[in-house]
């Protein structure tokens, strides 16, 4: 995602924080039990209330791994293909995830995003407890690493992030399977992104949530706008954030599942026999889809990790 989708979505988690825990589900996708609901709706007010304290680091931190971390290759990514699309790539799998029957393979080069989530959750976690016990590391720390954590699940939901075939291969690279025709543009991922990016900044912008560098970043709504705009005062935007109560040792799977829906995603947008021909027509319906998760996404791991302190 761009500069400032990612600073609207860390502001729609926090809007939606509280509100959301009644669409709380578990892994299996069942409703959370209202005791559940009760005793996080405890921690999501606590951690709304700080986060809308320290919101003046949002959107710098949001935007940091791009920007400042610069570890885009390693981290924002995790590369899936299937048998489905290249029935010889097997030699190719650095690892497989088997999800719901089906055999999803990383790359070797593929990014490790839900390594990254993982591990820098359990370290805002550990923070958290530390800060409780000596009294090291200050709130504003733990704030700003939550916005800042939030760019890399947001990316996670980005269906070109978990797919191979955002990239073709050069006759040199001996990392991904060969076949020109099975890969689409590397021009469409920065394409769609940018997409993104125009329909969500006049909404943004209207709601105080980024500000004008210049003339130039005023722009009217996109034919798209409509289908990134969420207001927590609006009861069908509520029904759509569905936060998950991830467990204590499931955030690592909670984050693979979320790469092998934004690949089955991309499946849909780029498919298998003409990638390169993607179905325009199919955007706004997934934007909706992809937008609605990405802040429920945020809301989960939010919760997750303040359910460790
Ligand atoms: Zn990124």
């Amino acid at each position: 995602m761009k500069h400032n989708t990612h600073i609207y979505i860390a502001a729609k988690a926090t809007e939606f924080l509280r509100d959301s825990v009644n669409n709380l589900h578990t892994r299996t996708g069942r409703m959370a039990s209202a005791k559940t609901q009760r005793k996080v709706k405890t921690r999501a007010k606590e951690l709304q209330h700080l986060l809308r304290y320290h919101a003046q680091d949002m959107a710098e931190a949001s935007w940091a791994p791009d920007d400042i971390l610069c570890d885009k290759a390693l981290y924002h990514t995790f590369k899936l293909f299937t048998d489905n699309e290249f029935p010889r790539g097997r030699r190719y799998a650095r690892e497989t995830h088997n999800v719901s029957g089906v055999d999803y393979h990383r790359i070797s080069g593929g990014g490790g995003l839900p390594y990254k989530v993982d591990h820098l959750a359990r370290t805002i976690a550990d923070m958290q407890k530390l800060r409780e016990y000596n009294d090291q590391f200050s709130q504003k720390q733990i704030m700003y690493l939550l916005f800042l954590i939030s760019h890399y699940v947001v990316d996670a939901h980005v269906p070109m992030h978990c797919d191979i075939r955002d990239d073709p291969p050069s006759k040199k690279d001996k990392t991904k399977p060969p076949g020109k025709k099975k890969y689409y543009s590397d021009a469409l991922h920065g394409e769609i992104e940018r997409i993104w990016d125009a329909a969500v900044t006049p909404v943004a912008m209207e709601q105080g949530i980024v500000v004008a560098d210049t003339y130039k970043d005023c722009k009217a709504e996109t034919d798209l706008s409509p289908c990134v705009r969420f207001d927590v005062g609006n009861r069908r935007h509520r029904d759509l954030i569905t936060p998950t109560n991830i467990p204590n040792r499931g955030l690592m799977n909670h984050m693979i599942s979320v790469c092998v829906r934004s690949k089955e995603r991309s499946l849909q947008l780029f498919p298998v026999g003409n990638p390169g021909s993607w179905r325009k027509d199919l955007l706004g319906e997934l934007t909706r889809e992809i937008f609605a998760d990405a802040i429920g996404g945020v809301v989960g791991v939010w919760l997750w990790i303040w359910g460790r302190s």
